[in-house]
């Protein structure tokens, strides 16, 4: 087929400044705005890389004239014409291009467009629906283009980081072998061996820890993952991860090489320069004074330990929770501008407390002269000065506390409360603030399984002290695993791993799985650890939620080009959909449908 002929442009949309004046250009780009005034129009002609003003005079030929008065938004155009400087009131210092604009001599049409379903000009749709069935009019808006080369930049840095500090860039398999990892692994019907499936990796984590079995010291991969999760919050079926392993490392060599890592690439993409080191917070600590494991710095309002305080007072409900081994802890909310403590806006706090497990929230607002009044105010009589002065508390602020017997639950509970607080009082300071969450508990208890498993994966190595009392008292071993966390969101976990086929199998036992089951399931990998493992350590950053964190956006929709929507569905293209009958065949495969409810 012969080639449509078309103007190929000459320099893009985003170029041109007073020093091109008297050129002549070809633009090729999209009819951003169109304001026909009659005898001027304007075209604002769009690409990637900007917007410049295109101008119709009233000298231009009637062809010209017509082909002009025919576009429409999001026409696709090329434009042949010379640059000339906007007369001094029309120069716009807001753009780029401001101070010229081009004569246009010709314009061809490339393709038209339909009414646009959402305007491309100006906010997002509220419609998310919408926007993903016509992704592609989206991914033209000024917020998705910046997004989406945020995040080729930022993807770009990291790997001019490793290929720059000797790292190899090594992919690992998609199809690989169903292993129990924590979620639900998205099959793949094998064709030649019926009833056999493939599974997409959850992570590159197996594969990483045999390619340092295998020699290569260093590696790294932006990883595509997958998890058969259900759509819950802000997840999706599959994301991006950057994920990093080395081999004869400790700890420390990792999120050291993370801090100086992350430090070259906020400030390449960003100019924002990272402390050298960020924070180093034991898992206990952050629950203790942040209520969570992934604390958002950049505000305070720490919990307090009241055990103490709350012997002392005359409330029997605290009194009796410290007897019986239990904790109360407190934070105050500070009086800010605008800030009226209020039944309603404790009401909120308090069913904000429950539903993180407390059984209530006690509060007193400090008054003049050291004074405690309202709630829980009349037990700490005699003792208010006490209790105000923990909280360095100045009058109108809020103390709120909370008594519980479970540690996790007091801490969780009273969390959220921080958490909330820190949004309601507008308290978050700009900019972003790393930690590090160290000494994480190995194990959790399943209480719905009835055993233990693995609080991170089950090829964390423990903390050497813990070596003798694995199996005696799992919950209390520490991990050599290490969270990075930012502004509050969980961003990497890592670990040095267990390289030690014994070990291994001890783990797995201890997560209820048998040798026998340890062999069929990860008998490649334990393989491997019996031909000279090195040790080795590796973490994996979430791509997806660090660029919707510089993004300053909540969803990492926002930063994904062709993510699915809130069902798990892709209404671009429709996506899961119904495959031919001889498709299923060929894979052994029949499909079953739930009966409906209405069938029953
Ligand atoms: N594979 C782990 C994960 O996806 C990360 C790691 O331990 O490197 O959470």
């Amino acid at each position: 087929m012969a080639e449509e002929a078309f103007s190929q442009r000459t320099t893009t949309c985003g170029g041109l400044t007073k020093a091109d004046a008297g050129k002549k250009v070809v633009l090729n780009g999209w009819v951003h705005r169109d304001r026909n005034h009659g005898a001027l129009h304007f075209i604002n002609l769009r690409d990637r890389y900007g917007i410049t003003q295109v101008v119709v005079d009233d000298d231009a030929s009637k062809e010209l004239q017509e082909t002009a008065a025919k576009l429409r938004m999001e026409f696709c155009i090329a434009v042949t014409g010379v640059v000339r400087l906007r007369p001094d009131t029309m120069v716009n210092l807001d753009m780029a291009t401001g101070e010229v604009e081009v004569k246009a001599e010709s314009i061809e049409i490339l393709s038209k467009c339909l009414p646009l379903p959402f305007m491309i000009d100006g906010e997002a749709e509220p419609n998310e629906d919408l926007r993903l069935k016509y992704r592609f009019l989206d991914l033209r808006t000024q917020g998705m283009q910046e997004r989406i080369k945020l995040r080729h930049e930022f993807i770009k840095a990291i790997r001019e980081y490793f290929y720059r500090t000797d790292f190899y860039e090594i992919e690992t398999p998609t199809l690989i072998k169903s292993t129990p990892e924590g979620a639900r692994d998205f099959l793949v019907p094998s064709r030649f061996y019926p009833g056999k499936f493939f599974a997409l990796p959850q992570s590159p984590q197996l594969y990483k820890q045999i390619l340092m079995v295998g020699g290569f010291d260093k590696y790294f991969q932006i990883a595509r993952c997958y998890r058969d999760e259900d759509a819950r919050g802000d997840r999706q079926l599959e994301f991006t991860q950057l994920d990093m392993e080395m081999s004869f490392v400790k700890r420390d060599d990792v999120l050291e090489l993370m801090e100086e890592m992350f430090n070259e690439v906020f400030m390449k993409v960003q100019n924002v320069q990272l402390p050298a080191h960020f924070r180093r917070i034991t898992y206990h600590d952050s629950m203790n004074t942040y209520g969570n494991d992934k604390p958002d710095l950049r505000f305070g309002l720490e919990i307090h330990d009241l055990n103490d305080l709350a012997t002392k007072s005359s409330f029997d409900m605290f009194k009796t929770t410290v007897e019986n081994k239990g904790f109360v802890k407190g934070l105050c909310a500070p009086k800010t501008e605008g800030t009226n403590f209020s039944r309603k806006v404790i009401d909120a706090l308090q069913d904000t407390a429950k539903i993180y497990g407390a059984k209530g929230l006690a509060w007193a607002k400090v008054g003049a002269d050291n004074k405690l009044s309202g709630g829980v105010s009349k037990f700490f009589v005699g003792m208010e000065e006490e209790l105000i002065n923990e909280f360095d508390a100045k009058e109108g602020d809020l103390i709120l506390m909370i008594a519980q017997e479970d540690w996790k639950k007091c801490c969780t509970s009273m969390g959220a409360v921080r958490s909330k607080l820190g949004k309601d009082l507008d308290l978050i300071k700009e900019g972003y603030e790393f930690c590090w969450i160290i000494d994480f508990p190995l194990f959790e208890f399943n209480e719905d399984e009835n055993h233990w498993e693995a609080a991170h994966h089950m090829f964390s190595m423990p903390q050497a002290q813990y070596l003798d009392t694995l199996e005696s008292d799992p919950g209390s071993v520490k991990g050599d695993l290490y969270d990075l966390v930012l502004n509050g969101y969980e961003c990497a976990s890592g670990s040095i791993r267990i390289h030690d086929v014994e070990l291994q199998k001890k783990i797995f036992r201890i997560c209820n799985i048998d040798d026998a089951t340890a062999q069929e399931k990860f008998g490649f990998l334990l393989d491997a650890f019996k031909f000279g493992p090195p040790p080795h350590g590796g973490i994996a950053p979430g791509i997806d939620r660090m660029v919707m964190i510089m993004a300053q956006q909540t969803s990492i929709k926002e930063v994904i080009a062709f993510p699915k929507n809130t069902a798990a569905c892709s209404p671009m293209d429709d996506s899961p959909s119904f495959v031919e009958q001889d498709q299923l065949e060929e894979l052994h495969l029949k499909a079953i449908f739930p009966e409906k409810k209405s069938d029953k």
